[in-house]
């Protein structure tokens, strides 16, 4: 993988971004790479064909980065706010 992770110790998170808390349930990921599609500059495949983070998930907004976890065929892809509450899935 020539491209940078976000955070290398926990390559699926959980990471936060901006006001978001998101991560990857890398039991839950099938490696459909539809996050990859929607937000590419968040996501990448790792070796596992597990979505992990890339240092570059800034420049996706945060709907960019919600519209990824909605579109993730198995909801692996978790995401909270600030205080906790659950963002998506509800
Ligand atoms: S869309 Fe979901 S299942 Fe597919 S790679 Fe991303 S997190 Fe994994």
């Amino acid at each position: 993988m020539d491209q940078n992770l976000l955070d290398p110790k926990n390559p699926s998170g959980p990471v936060t971004v901006r006001k978001l808390k998101t991560w990857v349930d890398r039991d839950l990921c099938i490696g459909a790479a539809t996050c990859v599609a929607i937000a590419p500059k968040t996501f990448v495949l790792d070796s596992d064909a597990k979505a992990v983070f890339l240092d570059t998930t800034v420049e996706d907004t945060d709907e960019t980065i919600i519209d990824a976890a909605k579109g993730c065929p198995v909801a692996a892809i978790i995401i909270e706010d600030e205080q906790g509450n659950r963002i998506f899935p509800k």
